[in-house]
């Protein structure tokens, strides 16, 4: 699975920041949560192609969150789709969807399935697959609001290949019934047992969306054990008051629940257009759950980086921030990047990978990784980022520390823990995890990893 956040402000776009949209990325095919205006635009930028759109997920009925509907699937019938589309929301979306196309005229070429949730409903599942299944949940916010679970299916076991030939299984389709867990036996009479050929069934990656609510136990639900929960942050916890009033979260509401539900990793966003630097948001969720992340526009989150690295990438980049601020100038939201001591590194190439700031044509890039590649020419300037600035923290430079010196994770978590009082055992999970993408304590050292 990959996570593309497409766009994480909250309730008005910034000059940096676009309405709220995530794209996840599943086995070629794309599943949309929320679609803020230019989520369709995101989408092309992320190199993430709108023909795979399988089924969008729609949280609610603030505008923000479902701006880009027409728009997108004007697009879609301009490209002449002819597969079926899934839409999932609230009960009012074929509503709103059928009067706007009937509205400008659009006579949509492909079926669109619609899946409503009636407004009293508490859990439900909306989507049943063969390999996949998604929940909706209510959460707390001031109109009725969904938050999402997209969990895979176990998966079947390895196939133990040279085993199986030694036994002098060839055929596919005894392979198939093999892993279907079935005893077959050959043609010369040997009998071949499922058990010793086929390992355990692996579990399936999952994702939860959690946006505009206030801290509830459906949210914990929704993220119980999952590889990734993108949870909003709006405001900071100092804005607690505010945070209830308007139906939202804090950074720490967000750490209280990934905490809760045991997630494998926090990823906030939809972020108050007063945070120009919403790192103050990621420290704030981070002394409450680690791992945590900023949502960056763009920038890929991986369930699995050894297979899926390279699969998107983007189609823009961001010029170099320190010009962009000096072009831009005024504003508080630069004077931390400006006033570092470091070149480039950590923050600044994320922020850049997140397209938050003037877009330029990427250059030809040797070697796929997209963002990646991009993060890793712009830290090999030299140390800085946000951790220069913030001299008390104590957990490093996030992805700073990770791109600089490959040692991120690990050093992180050792701070973290010496610094740490909540006596969360999380960081130890980072190295105990069984789960077969986490198990290597090498592989948290590679960017992107999760
Ligand atoms: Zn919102």
């Amino acid at each position: 699975m990959i996570v593309v956040p497409l766009g994480v402000a909250s309730a008005t776009p910034t000059a940096v920041r676009h309405l709220p949209a995530v794209a996840l990325w599943r086995e070629g095919s794309v599943f949309l949560f929320d679609c803020g205006e230019n989520a369709q635009m995101r989408m092309l930028q992320a190199g993430i192609k709108r023909s795979k759109i399988e089924c969008i997920f729609i949280s609610h009925f603030d505008v923000d969150h479902y701006s880009g509907l027409i728009g997108l699937l004007s697009t879609l019938q301009l490209q002449r789709r002819d597969k079926p589309l899934r839409m999932v929301g609230p009960k009012g979306l074929q509503e709103y969807i059928e009067w706007n196309l009937k509205f400008s005229d659009i006579e949509i070429g492909f079926e669109i399935i619609f899946i409503e949730v009636e407004h009293d409903t508490d859990a439900a599942v909306v989507i049943d697959e063969e390999d996949y299944i998604v929940e909706a949940r209510a959460l707390k916010h001031r109109r009725f609001c969904l938050g999402y679970r997209f969990q895979e299916k176990d998966k079947p076991g390895k196939v133990n290949a040279e085993l199986a030939n030694e036994l002098g299984v060839t055929k596919d389709e005894d392979f198939k019934a093999l892993k279907n867990g079935e005893d077959i036996t050959l043609d010369d009479g040997t009998e071949v047992k499922s058990v010793d050929i086929v390992g355990h069934p692996r579990p399936g990656d999952s994702f939860a969306y959690v946006t505009d609510t206030e801290y509830c136990p459906n949210a914990v639900k929704l993220a119980l054990n999952t590889n990734i929960l993108y949870h909003e942050a709006t405001f900071s916890d100092s804005l607690a008051d505010k945070a209830s009033e308007t139906g939202h979260s804090s950074a720490k509401d967000a750490a209280r629940v990934a905490t809760e539900a045991q997630t494998k990793l926090l990823v906030i966003g939809h972020f108050s257009a007063r945070y120009t630097n919403p790192h103050v948001l990621l420290k704030e969720a981070r002394d409450g759950f680690y791992p945590a992340w900023l949502a960056n526009e763009l920038r890929p989150i991986y369930t699995d980086p050894s297979h899926e690295r390279g699969i998107l990438t983007a189609k823009v980049e961001l010029r170099d921030l320190t010009k962009s601020n000096d072009s831009r100038g005024g504003g508080g939201r630069s004077g931390g990047h400006r006033g570092r001591s470091g070149g480039g590194g950590g923050y600044r190439s994320n922020d850049r990978g997140g397209g938050n700031r003037n877009f330029r044509p990427r250059r030809s890039s040797g070697g796929g990784g997209g963002y990646r590649s991009n993060d890793r020419r712009s830290s090999g300037g030299g140390g800085g980022g946000y951790r220069s600035r913030d001299n008390n923290r104590s957990d490093g430079g996030g992805y700073n520390s990770r791109s600089n010196d490959g040692g991120g994770y690990r050093s992180r978590n050792r701070n973290h823990r010496d610094s740490s009082s909540s006596g969360r055992s999380g960081d130890n999970k980072w190295n105990s995890d069984s789960n077969r993408s986490y198990s290597s304590r090498s592989s948290y050292d590679d960017q992107d990893r999760f």
